[in-house]
């Protein structure tokens, strides 16, 4: 395997030192799994050959972008070869008269966005590690973020993709143009399907103009209940907000950086909120949002235009995570979406979960689209088990209240126990059928959405 793998990639693109997998064993999950071989492609024909090879000797191939994943996508966990799309990473083409953009799936998300910007064009998806993702492992998961709201998710942006299949077999499904109805929707099905389907080495992606003027608003409310019905009533009274993040007030007592809010002992809960399309010297649309968020319980109003206070705003909201993480020996983030009228209710029955399965919650996310994330922790392993059954109690009422048990990040081998809650057995069935279509050795990326 080891000389066959070096004559396809070059020694230098070839990893098998114990020390060195220990790298590619794992992502953002807690989740790890050695692998047999790290390869490093840097053109389609290697990734067409190793597949060659792994349908011939029936071994797994387990695509990583970056690592960034948190439902262990990307963790090799009945090892094989791990092939890792680092140095597939050039922005191919940046088109600005049909405003579209192809690159390889290496390219880290927050580079393609800056060079569009500079073209005065913009690319929406923003999962809050867009500056350490790949646009790769987001196609994979169906990337979200903030954006989302507004401008939808990675799926909505992806016109065309290269893919490899578990044969080497090169097809190139899509369209160039804003539509096209041909066929089944095959781009819909590899975005999102985790590196289970086929390997992607190339996306072709739309852009729209980039938006004019960027405000963003910080607002603290005296209770959780009034901001999801200030996020509620600014839609209904016709606004769309470029994003409309929350953080509950476990989240703003661990982030040191929230001194200036909570230092007010009434604060309950905490509003991000940004438009890119209300002119900012227009302050009649900004007193109506101001006038909406006092009707619900703000504290303060505080407004940030120019990009320095903004940063300072979403730096807050980007590094909740790893405070959170590091704050306790168990970490396990879910990212589940109930209906936005139910966040409030489904965040007060929370502390009884706390309780009955001795965990603590902390809870942030997409408040504009129902997308929470639950940042389950316990202080200690010794009550795993109990963790897991509240994990799933708390899921079970997600899908009860109509919602989904992961908006963004996919089910990976994380959430696999928990898909039974969600899709029913001939749902499931149907969707091992198209697996076994387009994978029949079951060899890219085994173990991951289902068993
Ligand atoms: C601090 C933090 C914040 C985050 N915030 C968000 C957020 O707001 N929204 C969000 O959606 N996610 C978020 N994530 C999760 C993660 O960043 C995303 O899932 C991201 O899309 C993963 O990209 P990656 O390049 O790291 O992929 P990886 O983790 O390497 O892989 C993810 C999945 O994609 C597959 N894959 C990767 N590349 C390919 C390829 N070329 N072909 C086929 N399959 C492939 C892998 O097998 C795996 O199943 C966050 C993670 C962290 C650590």
């Amino acid at each position: 395997m080891l000389d066959e793998l070096k004559a396809i990639f070059g020694s230098e693109n070839v990893i098998f030192e114990k020390e060195n997998l220990e790298d590619y064993s794992r992502d953002a999950s807690s989740i790890s799994g050695l692998p047999d071989f790290v390869v490093k492609p840097q053109h389609v024909e290697e990734v067409q050959a190793l597949m060659r090879i792994a349908s011939k000797k029936n071994f797994p191939v387990t695509p990583r972008g970056l690592g960034t994943g948190l439902a262990g996508g990307a963790v090799p966990i009945h090892g094989g070869v791990v092939i890792s799309f680092e140095k597939m990473n050039s922005i191919k083409l940046i088109d600005t008269e049909n405003l579209l953009a192809e690159v390889e799936p290496g390219v880290i998300t927050g580079e393609l966005k800056k060079e569009v910007e500079k073209r005065g064009l913009f690319y929406p998806p923003d999962p809050a590690s867009f500056e350490v993702c790949s646009i790769g492992g987001n196609v994979a998961t169906n990337a979200g973020g903030p954006a989302c709201l507004k401008y939808g998710t990675t799926r909505d942006y992806v016109l065309a993709l290269d893919i490899v299949l578990a044969d080497g077999t090169l097809i190139r499904p899509g369209v160039k143009t804003r539509k096209g109805v041909v066929g089944y929707d095959l781009v819909g099905l590899f975005t999102g399907s985790e590196g289970t389907l086929g390997l992607i080495t190339s996306v072709l992606v739309k852009l729209v103009p980039k938006p004019k003027s960027m405000i963003s608003l910080l607002i603290p409310f005296s209770t959780l209940a009034g901001a999801m019905k200030c996020v509620t009533t600014i839609l209904n009274r016709g606004f769309i907000p470029s994003a409309m993040e929350f953080l509950d007030e476990k989240c703003l007592n661990l982030a040191e950086s929230t001194n200036i809010i909570t230092s007010n002992e009434t604060c309950r809960a905490l509003l991000i909120i940004e438009f890119d399309d209300i002119d900012i010297s227009d302050t009649e649309d900004l007193q109506r949002i101001y006038d909406i968020a006092e009707e619900n319980g703000a504290i303060n109003i505080f407004v940030a235009t120019d990009s320095v206070k903004r940063n300072q705003i979403w730096e807050l909201r980007r590094k909740i995570s790893l405070d959170i993480e590091h704050s306790s020996e168990v970490y396990i983030p879910e990212d589940i979406v109930v209906p936005i009228g139910s966040i409030a209710k489904f965040a007060s029955l929370l502390p009884e979960y706390e309780k009955e399965f001795k965990i603590n919650i902390y809870t942030f996310g997409h408040a504009g689209d129902g997308n929470i994330h639950l940042n389950i922790t316990a202080s200690s392993k010794t009550n795993i088990n109990l963790v897991n059954r509240g994990i799933r109690a708390i899921l079970k009422k997600v899908v009860e209240l109509g919602g989904t048990i992961s908006g963004e990040h996919g089910i990976g081998c994380a959430k696999l126990p928990f898909i039974d809650l969600e899709l029913t057995s001939p749902m499931i069935e149907l969707q091992k059928s198209i697996k076994n279509l387009f994978d029949p050795l079951n060899i890219l990326n085994p173990g991951k959405i289902f068993d």
